[in-house]
């Protein structure tokens, strides 16, 4: 008889669901879960078998280190060692999308940080995540729950699209509230804060309660980073659909009179009445606010893929608070 490939179960969350949920992690089993950022990928940070099959399933590259989720920040002893900058961070804005690179433990096994002796930590915001994480009792390594490289989930379904016939279990926890990947800050020194990826949490906010300046990456640490070794989600091409991407400052309604059919056009707000706007136009938020355009980015992304467009023009946000994070992995889109 021939093997068929089982495909991923899709569980709400009744209580009954994240107790079996709970043991499978505890017993190295992998479970795709809903985050406020993207979905994630999640298995025991302290089981190296299970973080081994992390990134089997994603096809992840094993110098591409994953994020441990903590329940509470009083679990942050048992991974890493913390100094007051994170404490003082982790008080500000946990649960929440804000992810620290701190010293690790001994605890943490050298897979789920890619060797080096620094581990990134979060305590997540949704709250199907958080009870899951309080039940398996362990912290959880969750990277994106997408294969490697392509665009992050913001849904159960994307999960069961990309990842169904190489994981069992998908906790559905609903559309991302957030719909982009956690900042991540290296607080290593807490003197030089290092903004290692934007997101939500804003890097003045960060500065605002440390009240230090928040670095950029050194240019020789963006370079380090192209060969994936400081912070690899940062790697130019990344959360990349498949139809080459094109980034414009802004698309005038000139520009779609005169578009081609076969491209698609992705504007951050929706036209003004009367502008041209044919089947090849395209939104992210009728009033262009960032966090609706934040919340659809990726799926809307991914919905675009699927159409079998020759192109994507897709419109930047304005570079300011949530529009870094979605600039961010617009202009990673459009890297080849
Ligand atoms: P993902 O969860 O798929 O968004 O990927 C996690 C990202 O966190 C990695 O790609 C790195 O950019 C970053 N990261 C994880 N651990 C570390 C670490 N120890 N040092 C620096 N960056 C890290
Ligand atoms: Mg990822």
């Amino acid at each position: 008889m021939a093997a068929t490939t089982p495909t991923a179960r899709i569980h709400r969350g009744k209580a009954g669901a994240l107790v079996s949920l709970a043991r499978r992690l505890r017993a190295g089993e992998l479970v795709a879960v809903p985050t406020e950022t993207v979905y994630g990928l999640a298995g025991d940070a302290l089981n190296a078998v299970a973080c081994a099959a992390i990134f089997r399933a994603k096809g992840r590259p094993a110098a591409d280190p994953l994020i441990v989720h903590l329940h509470s920040a009083r679990q942050l002893g048992l991974v890493c060692v913390p100094n007051a900058a994170a404490l003082r961070l982790a008080r500000a804005f946990w649960p929440g999308p804000l992810t620290l690179v701190l010293p690790k433990t001994a605890v943490v096994p050298s897979i789920v940080t890619a060797g080096r002796n620094s581990v990134a930590v979060r305590v997540p915001r949704h709250p199907l995540f958080r009870r899951l994480l309080r039940l398996a009792g362990t912290p959880l390594a969750a990277p994106s729950a997408n294969p490697f490289g392509y665009i992050s989930p913001t849904t159960a379904e994307h999960v069961r699209a990309g990842l169904g016939k190489k994981i069992s279990h998908i906790l559905d926890g609903g559309p991302a509230a957030i719909g982009v990947e956690s900042t991540i800050v290296d607080l290593r020194d807490p003197r030089r804060p290092v903004l290692l990826r934007p997101g939500a949490i804003t890097a003045a906010q960060i500065a605002r309660v440390l009240r230090v300046p928040v670095a950029e990456p050194r240019a020789s640490a963006e370079k380090e980073n192209q060969r994936g070794l400081l912070a690899p989600g940062r790697l130019a091409r990344h959360y990349s659909p498949r139809t080459p991407v094109t980034l414009h400052r802004k698309i005038s309604a000139g520009a779609l009179c005169a578009a081609r059919a076969d491209e698609a056009f992705l504007l951050q707000r929706r036209p003004r009445p009367g502008a041209a706007s044919g089947s090849n136009v395209f939104w992210l938020d009728a009033q262009g606010r960032l966090p609706g355009v934040a919340r659809r980015l990726f799926a809307l992304l991914r919905r675009l893929d699927a159409r079998g467009f020759a192109r994507i023009h897709a419109e930047l946000a304005p570079e300011l608070g949530l529009g870094r994070a979605v600039n961010d992995r617009l202009r990673r889109a459009a890297a080849r």
